[in-house]
């Protein structure tokens, strides 16, 4: 598939006639046709053939119905990828559940690669400042910040003050392809976008857009506070993002205990990284086991000093902030829907230095490190088997279905 410049693009016509017999009528005074450039703030039209097609949502409890969009129109900086392959991320089924609300109808999906085929005028580059090319693989990220406003301006473009998100937006007239689950998207200038390897899966790097730089932000905010390299790493819930975790602590030399209470879950996470697994924290008899696998990972009486919240769940919250050692921190990453209250300890933050940091997605740096450690890491651990059924893109509501039954892995789409 292919896109093709369409300067013309569709109404000119019928534009030129109305000026030219000013509205009263046909005349049959011959004219002579121009052509007017259009103004560069319309932006390039591009065709697309066959029809690119998005797989819109309408709201809860409806399927999902299939759109063709024939053209899009890039402004400067906005680019058009052909999608190889989409990811459900939990974040898609939180919206189809209806636990955060979301402007219907939308196209659903933040997690893809794919290749560019056209770019507006004056090109795109990519963070590393190069210029993007026709065939170029990319990940983008899921969230086009202003670069302008205060949080802009504080280094939290995850922040923006006029935040658009990919698979977030009500599906509008000039930007419909704004999700993943499509067979095109549509990306907007000013999208942090990621050049990636040809020869690594696309089950490997979809995920990079959503839960590798989630990860990634989060080692960051750990290692700020007590250096990573070296240190005993705890992290609570083995999903997704928790291996990751794993995978990518144990990559930057720390060494990592993974608890989840899934015993499938505690096998993939040696798979991943961890020098020892427990079952979830914050149960109350599973400490002399928690404190067993901190002495493998860690040696006799080691404490961890930074612990990832990944699982969600609050009782572990408030179980993490009493493992730590002193001047140690916890990450909190897994809460992304209303939850319980946890009573805090403010002693024991005070007495033992302790920071807690709240971590929700990433800035475009933390996309680089992800691509970084996917490329040189994905074989050493297994992503590629993090993902799979994968479903034809005509059978969204099918992949759905599959990635709210089983939890454990990633479900697919193919365009
Ligand atoms: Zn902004
Ligand atoms: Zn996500």
């Amino acid at each position: 598939m292919a896109g093709r410049d369409d300067l013309r693009g569709e109404g000119d016509g019928d534009a030129q006639r109305r000026r030219c017999d000013g509205g009263r009528g046909v005349t049959s005074r011959a004219v002579t046709p121009r052509v007017v450039d259009r103004p560069a703030s319309l932006g390039k039209g591009v065709s697309v053939y066959p029809s690119a097609t998005a797989m819109v949502w309408p709201g809860e409890g409806s399927m999902h119905e299939a759109v063709a969009v024939p053209g899009v129109r890039l402004s400067p900086g906005d680019v058009l990828v052909e999608i190889e392959l989409a990811t459900v991320c939990d974040s898609d089924l939180h919206t189809l559940l209806g636990h955060r609300p979301a402007p219907t109808p939308l196209v659903l999906g933040h997690e893809q690669v794919g290749r560019v085929i056209a770019l507006g005028r004056g090109g795109a580059k990519t963070t590393d400042g190069l210029r993007v090319s026709l065939g170029e693989r990319i990940v983008w990220s899921a969230a086009v910040p202003c670069g302008r406003c205060a949080r802009c301006r504080r280094g939290l473009p995850q922040k923006c003050l006029a935040l658009q998100k990919y698979g977030h937006e009500r599906m509008r007239r000039g930007w419909e392809l704004s999700g993943g689950f499509a067979t095109h998207a549509h990306i907007l200038d000013g999208t942090p976008m990621v050049s990636v390897p040809d020869g690594v899966p696309a089950s490997v790097l979809a995920p990079a857009s959503c839960s590798t730089a989630t990860v990634a932000a989060a080692l960051e905010a750990a290692d700020a506070i007590t250096p990573l390299d070296g240190a005993l790493v705890l992290i609570a819930g083995a999903g997704m993002l928790g291996l990751t975790a794993a995978a990518m602590a144990t990559d930057a030399g720390a060494h990592v205990v993974v608890a989840d209470a899934s015993p499938e879950r505690r096998s993939l996470a040696t798979a991943f990284g961890a020098e020892a697994v427990t079952t979830a924290v914050g149960v109350p008899e599973s400490g002399a086991e928690l404190t067993a696998a901190l002495a493998r990972a860690g040696g006799r009486g080691a404490v961890p000093t930074i612990a990832l919240e990944l699982s969600g769940d609050t009782t572990a919250v408030r179980a993490l902030t009493g493992f730590v050692d002193v001047g140690g921190v916890v990450v909190l990453i897994g809460s992304i829907t209303a939850g319980a209250d946890v009573p805090l300890d403010p002693e024991l933050l005070s007495r033992h230095l302790l920071t807690v940091r709240g971590v929700h997605n990433y800035a475009p740096r933390h996309l680089e490190q992800a691509v970084r450690f996917l490329g040189r890491a994905w074989e050493r651990y297994p992503f590629a088997e993090l993902v799979g059924p994968v479903f034809p893109l005509a059978e969204v509501d099918a992949a759905l279905a599959a990635a709210l039954g089983d939890g454990r892995r990633r479900v697919g789409l193919r365009p």
